[in-house]
């Protein structure tokens, strides 16, 4: 082995890490990174399972999973081992070029999805890329309306509180205030409605329609479900007027709930949905389906693509992952472990309501210490995260164990208290001022 392969392979992130603390890197993070994110919470250097270790040696119980990504935790050796013999074999061929590993995806997310015939895959990098693909799509959809009028069809109507991702397209489907204005104008004729409101849809969908964006669950905005009945309804008024219906379930799907999408008991077949997050275990890949022959001609020959998107190893990644999910049992973990979680939340004190499906769980508090517990969790050794000021997101990974997620009920009363001492010592020192 030569010098350079050598120092290659002991290059991961431990040995990158060397003996800096959290705080040496987070010093040079601020000199060297753009300040979206504002500062990280901790520097993680090594993962395994559910647990990670950060730069100072401490462990914590990841009840997040980077953001429901890693659905089977971090370092899995069936996932880790598919990945690097995929990118031994072939890494990158552009979209000029196919590989098994993409055509054998693709068919593997239309019989999850029960996908009817003509139904079609395009693989992206990303949710947002996946929701830009289906905003396109939906822009395809520009026939005229079933009563044969001769208004475009222009409108595109999402949610109050919804939650589609960060580029220009995404962000204009994206409900919330302060992502969106700084960037306007954004693509236009997207209408937000009432979340939940039947009648507000109905009232909202008409000939000019093109697509209506639904999150079967809006993750970033607390954990709110949509009911079947909602789902039902949408797929009745959006079919009547010809208006496509998209399911964002880049955070929802791929066993999230318990089930391969979340939106399968509402036993409705919507017109495209967008996957990521999940779907590659941890390694980028995000994807558009859409059902039926009529949607998936929408977008023609060239009028989409992406240098990245569908590559070997993303497609290896995702496969092993569906693999894994299918083969070890993961979807009753997801049900067994979620409703023992959200039970025994709904009995601690200070918890006002718990909602979520499987292991997208959310929870409020009776104050706003949702930030405080973050990091009062994290000294703790738990890692949760505060989607509002008294709510709690909890997205772990799939293969949490009763065992790990007694832990963490055990701390949490210790975390509530810990993070409403800290708020109101806060609110003294900021009254003294
Ligand atoms: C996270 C998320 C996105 C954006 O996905 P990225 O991979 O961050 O681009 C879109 N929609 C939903 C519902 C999400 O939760």
């Amino acid at each position: 082995m030569s010098a350079l392969e050598k120092e290659v392979v002991e290059t991961p992130a431990i040995a990158i890490a060397g003996h800096s603390t959290g705080a040496d890197w987070l010093a040079r993070y601020s000199s060297s990174l753009m300040g979206v994110f504002g500062t990280p919470q901790r520097v993680l250097v090594r993962g395994a399972g559910s647990l990670v270790w950060d730069a100072d040696g401490k462990e914590y119980l990841d009840l997040l999973g980077g953001i429901a990504v890693n659905a089977l935790g971090h370092a899995h050796p069936f996932v880790t081992s598919v990945i690097a013999s995929q990118l031994a074999t072939l890494g990158h061929v552009s979209n000029f070029f196919t590989s098994p590993t993409q055509i054998a995806l693709a068919e593997k997310l239309l019989a999850i999805t029960k996908a009817p015939a003509g139904s079609k895959v395009f693989f992206a990098n990303s949710g947002t890329e996946a929701n830009e693909a289906a905003f396109k799509l939906a822009r395809r959809n520009s026939g005229a309306s079933p009563d044969d009028t001769a208004k475009p069809r222009t409108k595109i109507i999402a949610l109050e509180g919804a939650f589609h991702g960060r580029t220009m397209g995404a962000l204009a489907l994206t409900a919330k205030e302060a992502y969106r204005a700084p960037f306007e104008p954004l693509p236009g004729g997207v209408v937000h409605i009432p979340f939940g409101d039947i009648e507000a849809l109905r009232a909202a969908v008409d000939e000019t329609t093109a697509a209506v964006f639904l999150e079967p669950i809006q993750g970033e905005a607390g954990v709110r479900p949509l009911s079947i009945e909602y789902l039902q309804a949408a797929r009745e008024i959006t079919s009547r007027a010809g208006a496509l219906l998209i399911l964002d379930e880049v955070q929802t799907g791929i066993g999230r709930t318990g089930k391969w999408l979340a939106s399968e008991d509402a036993g409705i077949a919507p017109d495209a949905v967008t996957l990521a997050k999940g779907l590659g275990g941890g390694f980028p890949v995000g994807a558009l389906i859409t059902f039926g022959e009529a949607t998936s001609s929408l977008l023609a020959a060239g009028q989409h693509g992406t240098t990245f998107g569908g590559n070997p190893v993303a497609t290896a990644a995702a496969l092993a992952t569906l693999h894994a999910i299918e083969s070890q049992g993961v979807l009753g973990n997801v049900l067994a472990v979620g409703a023992h979680l959200r039970d025994s939340l709904a009995a601690v004190d200070g918890v006002t309501e718990v909602r979520g499906e499987g292991l997208l769980i959310g929870f409020d508090l009776d104050a706003d210490v949702a930030a405080a517990m973050v990091t009062a969790g994290l000294d703790a050794g738990f890692i949760i995260n505060s989607p509002g000021p008294r709510t709690i997101r909890l997205a772990p990974p799939l293969i949490l164990t009763t065992e790990q997620a007694d832990r963490f009920l055990a701390a949490l009363p210790g975390i509530i208290n810990a993070a409403t001492l800290q708020t109101a010592s806060a609110q003294t020192a900021k009254d003294a001022q």
